[in-house]
């Protein structure tokens, strides 16, 4: 039996939908506070409640047989972390810390989580390797660094075996168009591209032009929600079979610029898809491009959206079929 922390949730909710088609029994938690009770799996058994209260976590190991937890219980958002650090350091540090306790206390020794590659900051090389140095540079970046810490310390003195799953830039939806990205305020750029042809927004935003890539726009490695759900499933698997901690990026290899992904929106869409320049978004790194070499190797991760126009389309089924996102 598998919990799944933040299972209501962008990525936790494809996650719980692939660990289902595989047979798993999945208990989630959740505490609503981004997740949607549109997206839960029926076949999923909940608990409503937030990871950082221990009583509420007794209650789930208590009552559960559960042998893994997979993680994905955090506030995500760069912009957001640079205004409200202490936001970040309570639900993502202080709420994994109340997790990690209550694992202990029950004897559950395998957990994969939802890290990021925010941990490196600017990175010193192309495409970015796990052993590359970490020095991130927003506060979202830095909880999920302390957060790795901590498990590699729980990890030595407590046996709890850990997967870290450092994650690029996720996009599209489930192939259903029944669940995908919803977030209130939205600051993704791809569903803020979508939002223009959907008619929620004139134009799309391109914050900052004089970085130093090729267009002067911010460079991200886009990967999609479907393969990074498989690679949390490998991650279990690999936990159940080899109990060795590790740390892996999640990504496609490739990077595209903010006026690629427009361009390939508009491909996509077919509208014009108006786009103005802005400032800067204070926090973020020119460029980001991940190796997953390491995973595909070691967790034998074979992503199937590789190509960013395919991401584009599956999020587009998705807004289509539900613009109001799950409030409709
Ligand atoms: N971005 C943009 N306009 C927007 C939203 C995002 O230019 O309206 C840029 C953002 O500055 C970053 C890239 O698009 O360079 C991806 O941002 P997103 O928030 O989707 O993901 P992040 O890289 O922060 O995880």
């Amino acid at each position: 039996m598998i919990l799944v922390c933040g299972g209501a949730g962008y990525i936790g909710s494809h996650t719980v939908y692939e660990l289902i088609d595989r047979g798993e029994e999945v208990i989630i938690v959740d505490n609503f506070q981004t997740g949607h009770r549109g997206a839960l799996h029926p076949k999923a058994k909940l608990y409503d409640g937030d990871i950082r209260d221990k009583d509420f976590l007794d209650k789930v190991f208590g009552e559960n047989n559960i042998d893994a937890v997979i993680h994905f219980a955090a506030n995500s958002l760069v912009g957001d972390s640079m205004e409200s650090p202490l936001k970040y350091y309570d639900n993502n540090l202080y709420g994994t810390l109340v997790l990690l306790k209550a694992m202990n206390r029950h004897g559950v020794k395998k957990i994969v989580f939802s890290s990021t590659a925010a941990v490196y900051g600017e990175p010193e090389n192309i495409p970015i390797v796990e052993t590359d140095k970490t020095e991130p540079t927003n506060p979202y970046g830095e909880t999920k660094l302390a957060m790795e810490k901590m498990f590699k310390w729980a990890d030595t003195a407590h046996d709890i075996k850990y997967i870290s799953l450092r994650y690029f830039n996720v996009a599209g939806a489930h192939e259903s168009g029944e669940i995908g990205e919803d977030h209130n305020p939205e600051t993704h750029l791809i569903p803020l591209i979508l939002q223009v042809p959907l008619g929620k927004r004139d134009f799309i935003s391109i914050f900052g032009e004089n970085y130093d890539t090729t267009d002067g726009t911010c460079i991200r490695d886009y990967i999609h929600i479907t393969d990074l759900a498989d690679a949390h499933i490998l991650a279990v698997e690999k936990l159940r079979k080899d109990k060795i901690s590790s740390i892996y990026n999640l990504g496609n290899g490739e990077g595209f610029s903010v006026k690629e992904m427009i361009e390939a929106s508009r491909s996509v869409t077919g509208h014009p898809i108006p786009a103005r320049i802005s400032e800067r978004r204070p926090g973020d790194p020119a460029k980001l491009i991940a190796s997953s070499e390491r995973a595909k190797k070691e967790l034998g991760w074979k992503p199937k959206f590789t190509s960013v126009e395919d991401i584009i389309k599956s999020a587009w089924k998705w807004h289509q079929n539900k613009p109001k996102g799950f409030e409709a």
